[in-house]
């Protein structure tokens, strides 16, 4: 049997274990010396009738196998009406195996729309803390939606302030677009460390994120709310492009081998729900969320399908080279047409598109020379004015882009030409800062505002370190930018920075 074979199968082990106990040689009572919960709980994906919810069996998290023996161990799992668990909705076992990592993921399903529930999870003597998730509102019904999203939380860089702020929030969901760890060997000049070298195949990344989850801030807010997570370049290797590793050196069989690796462990460490994939290389991770009548999420993935940045990456004046080529691609072409129709099929009041990388093109020279970054949508104009052709013809004035990546905040107008600032309005653009990577930041940042007059849809920024709360209703999507003083040292108090909001069916965004 090949090995990426076996893989699947294993996936569909896993799956068919939340609902079929499988009594193989599965250890019922498993004995352990710590707590096997010593990563916490999650919940993620909600749909009308459930919700994906996740622990790893991990009694010492960074030992090797997470300190179990090999055996494949028995889990429970409640979801109860009440913290107490008085009322018990559900139940049921699961089968944690080593070739997973020991994770367990249970689609519950069953359950009532529009309404929290709180559940754990038992094996052997132990029981987890009490995880919180809610169902999204039934097919049809006009409910709210307050939706907060983060990105980027490099463990060294920051204390995790901001994400303690963040499960104190009065929020139905959090969508992390990205950079959940970061692949790099430790660096003695940060406030933490990596506990090993750079990660690059399966025992590193499981090893990495065990560490980033063995955080008490970052279990906090995932037992406060389901997640919604897709993945960035650091989950694999800054600035990676489809099987183009970031210094071009590598093979592509090389880098489908570290794909595998890293999406595998980003699968076994997090609470979605992605469609069947032929291989953990190529692990289908965009998909859709309806939340109700009132929103559509996309999920997106702008990693695994793009082509190669062009003008060898960086910031290029522009136009170079092939920058224009409408070959180039940030989506793929499926999941392009994927997007283009559920857009079209979607009568949702309005549409979310949950992106890695900033889309509005920020440019970097003052005067008649235009410069992008060519990593995020700078680079890939043709790509960009075809998702604005799809957004002005099916939901023009409701689509909100949420974005990460770029560890500051910004405030963007979306222009119906991707390039060109003349025409008409379209879309909101809210790209929100990061949890910690960067470090403490700053509020003003001289050089973004000594190019207002190049980059007009550009409303606002700063450098902060923290989250994004948005609120949607049938008239309005508010924002309000959530940020931290520092994270170079523990304790710093939240604020809100600035508060914009777009309105339903009009253009533009202004400051509340
Ligand atoms: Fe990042
Ligand atoms: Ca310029």
């Amino acid at each position: 049997m090949q090995r990426r074979d076996f893989l699947i199968d294993l996936t569909r082990i896993a799956a068919l274990a939340a609902i079929v106990p499988n009594d193989w040689r599965v250890v019922h009572r498993p004995r352990f010396a710590d707590d096997p919960f010593a990563l916490g709980l999650a919940s993620g994906d909600p749909s009308p009738a459930g919700a994906m919810l996740w622990t790893r069996l991990a009694p010492r998290p960074l030992d090797p196998h997470g300190g179990m023996n090999g055996s494949r161990a028995a889990v429970t799992w409640e979801v109860a009406d009440d913290e107490g668990f008085t009322k018990i909705v559900q139940q049921g076992r699961a089968t944690a195996v080593p070739e997973l990592a020991y994770s367990v993921h249970v689609d519950v399903k069953g359950l009532a729309p529009d309404r929290w529930y709180y559940y754990r999870f038992h094996s052997g003597q132990a029981t987890s803390g009490v995880g919180r998730v809610r169902t999204a509102p039934a097919e049809g019904a006009q409910t709210p939606l307050r939706l907060a999203f983060a990105s980027c939380q490099h463990y060294e860089q920051g204390f995790y302030t901001a994400q303690q702020h963040l499960a104190n929030e009065e929020i139905d969901a959090v969508a992390f677009l990205g950079d959940y760890i970061y692949e790099y060997g430790p660096n003695t000049a940060n406030p933490r460390l990596h506990a090993t070298a750079e990660v690059m195949d399966l025992e590193g990344y499981r090893g990495r994120y065990a560490q980033y989850k063995s955080d008490p801030a970052l279990q906090a807010a995932h037992a406060a709310f389901p997640w919604l997570l897709i993945t960035d370049d650091h989950e694999v290797d800054n600035n990676y492009a489809g099987l183009v590793s970031e210094n071009e050196m590598e093979s592509t069989e090389w880098m489908h081998a570290r794909r595998a690796a890293a999406y595998q462990a980003w699968w076994e460490h997090q609470p979605v729900r992605v469609p069947h994939s032929n291989s953990w290389a190529d692990l289908v991770q965009m998909r859709r969320l309806d939340w109700g009548a009132l929103a559509r999420i996309h999920l997106l993935d702008g990693r695994q399908y793009r082509s190669d940045q062009p003008c060898g990456d960086g910031d290029q004046a522009v136009p170079c080279g092939d920058w224009a080529d409408p070959k180039h691609t940030m989506f793929g072409p499926d999941q392009e047409k994927w997007l283009s129709s559920g857009l079209a099929s979607s009568r949702a009041h309005w549409q979310i598109l949950a992106n890695q990388v900033m889309f509005a093109p920020f440019d970097l020279t003052a005067g008649p020379t235009r410069t992008y970054h060519m990593d995020s949508w700078g680079g890939y104009p043709a790509a960009a004015d075809r998702l604005l052709d799809s957004i002005g013809k099916y939901a023009r004035n409701r689509t909100v882009l949420i974005s990460g990546d770029i560890h500051s905040n910004w405030v963007n107008e979306i222009h119906a030409r991707f390039t060109r600032d003349e025409t008409p309005i379209v879309a909101a653009e809210f790209v929100g800062t990061s949890f910690t990577s960067g470090g403490d930041g700053s509020d003003r940042n001289a050089a973004v505002g000594a190019l207002a007059a190049e980059n007009p849809h550009l409303k606002w920024q700063n450098n902060r370190r923290g989250y994004v709360v948005c609120r949607f209703d049938g008239d309005v999507c508010e924002a309000d930018y959530r940020i931290v003083p520092y994270v170079s040292k523990p304790g710093a108090p939240i604020q809100t920075a600035t508060r914009w909001k777009t309105e339903h069916g009009k253009a533009g965004i202004t400051q509340l």
